[in-house]
């Protein structure tokens, strides 16, 4: 789960982490009255779950409440990369000189939690990891012992910190590194950390990335999560227990486990399609999981045709295809589909697709040519049979009788070799004696 700017850097004050005195308005009148409060040049903040509001318009910085108010306006109810902005921060403006990078990921290749920052702050750190990776600290954290006092010491001095701003940094790297695990986090950042005119640290903005897997631990951080701000998809694939992520691409994927659905992704991939999501239906999946699987696909525009591949197990065929039938009694589409069923019940699960138009298939390789063609709105095309093996018996050389003389001389010198080299060995091991 994502958190918004607000709810992280409120997470990251109780770390010792400096943030902006602040609040959160949802309308132009609210926003005014935390200026007047705050009685300083304000920023004024879009929260969405994405990065680079910044570039997209939704932070403006204001000097007076009138100022505040108006950039309100204009920042509620915009759209920034597909998210409606309802709420913004109202913050204290910063006195910027210098904009630095802080965060901590997990780095999955090292099996560590890695500290990273950079001088080069403010941008995302993507853009400064593809242009000048060279800007980029790292330190690993070894899980048993923890963030180190020389690590932190060796990061302040690198990005050239100064006398008390590297206490200060020990402080903010500890309260990031312990507010990162404390959240059971795969992201917690710091961009900009701010170098104030008068040389203080200043956290401006802060994301935390929470770890779905472990949110039965935070009861807290569930409460908080911002339902407005997922997709419709999303929200409701975590009501069915699904698991989905939307992709780019034109074939919707529907897969029971994991490891399946990667290899249908590839095998999309490999025949020239692009899958328009992951989803795994996961074992033993009922009609009706299976229906708002299908609902969820169809719901994305991009798809062109869907792909079932299911390998029954525990989960059988036959409720897939009735949840299948079910979701089309829901949902009528023109969206051409293709399915692969084998395992458990396969042959009741064809009877029951039998009256929905669906082209099936065998083999997964064949399903995944069938949906990539009719994506495309082509007409599948079974490839030509190969032709079938005949044996032809190879025609003896006749050899001539001058090569006949050759190879009975290189045969016989080839004979003679290891003979000699027998003879010799013994030889040399005798002189070295
Ligand atoms: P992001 O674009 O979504 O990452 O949003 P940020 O909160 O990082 O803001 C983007 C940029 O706006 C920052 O890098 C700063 O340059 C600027 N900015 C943010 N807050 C302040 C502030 O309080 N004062 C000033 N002067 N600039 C700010
Ligand atoms: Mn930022």
């Amino acid at each position: 789960m994502k958190l918004h700017e607000y709810q992280s850097k409120q997470i990251f004050a109780r770390y010792g982490i400096p943030i902006p005195t602040g609040r959160v308005a949802s309308t132009t009148a609210e926003v005014r009255q935390i200026a007047v409060e705050l009685g300083k040049r304000v920023v004024v903040k879009s929260q969405v779950l994405v990065g680079g509001r910044g570039k997209a318009g939704g932070v403006k910085v204001a000097n007076s409440p009138d100022e505040a108010e108006q950039a309100a306006s204009k920042i509620l109810g915009m759209n920034i990369k597909g998210l409606t902005v309802r709420k913004v921060l109202v913050d204290e403006a910063a006195d910027i000189q210098h904009e630095i990078y802080l965060g901590v990921v997990i780095n999955r290749a090292a099996r560590r939690v890695t500290m990273m920052a950079s001088a080069a702050g403010g941008m995302e750190i993507e853009e400064v990891a593809r242009v000048s990776p060279e800007k980029i600290i790292k330190v690993l954290i070894d899980p048993f012992i923890g963030l180190r006092d020389y690590q932190t010491r060796q990061i302040a001095f690198t990005l050239g910190l100064k006398g008390d701003q590297i206490r200060d940094f020990g402080v903010i790297a500890n309260g990031l590194y312990k507010a990162f695990l404390d959240c059971d986090a795969s992201l917690a950042e710091i961009n900009p950390l701010v170098i104030t005119g008068e040389g203080k640290l200043l956290a401006v903005d802060g994301k935390i990335v929470t770890d779905d897997n472990a949110s039965f631990r935070h009861q807290d951080l569930a409460a908080v999560r911002d339902v407005d701000e997922e997709t419709s998809s999303e929200a409701e694939a975590r009501r069915f227990g699904l698991s989905y992520i939307q992709l780019d691409g034109q074939i919707g994927c529907m897969v029971n486990g994991a490891g399946l659905a990667m290899t249908t992704m590839d095998i999309v991939k490999l025949f020239g399609g692009s899958p328009a999501n992951f989803l795994d239906i996961g074992g033993g999946a009922s009609a009706d999981k299976v229906a708002a699987a299908l609902r969820i696909i169809l719901a994305d525009p991009n798809v062109k045709a869907v792909l079932f591949n299911i390998f029954g197990g525990i989960t059988r065929c036959d409720e897939v295809a009735k949840g299948i039938v079910q979701a089309l009694g829901q949902v009528p589409t023109l969206v051409p589909m293709v399915v692969r069923l084998v395992g458990t019940n396969e042959e009741e699960g064809r009877a029951i697709l039998a009256g929905a138009k669906m082209q099936t298939a065998s083999t997964l390789v064949e399903a995944a040519q069938k949906a990539v063609a009719a994506a495309k709105g082509e007409e599948y095309v079974a490839p030509p049979p190969s032709p079938p093996v005949v044996y032809k018996p190879r025609k003896h050389r006749v050899a001539k009788p001058a090569a006949k003389k050759t190879v009975a001389k290189k045969t016989a010198k080839k004979a003679t070799k290891p003979v000699k080299k027998a003879a010799k060995k013994p030889a040399k091991k005798t002189t070295r004696k």
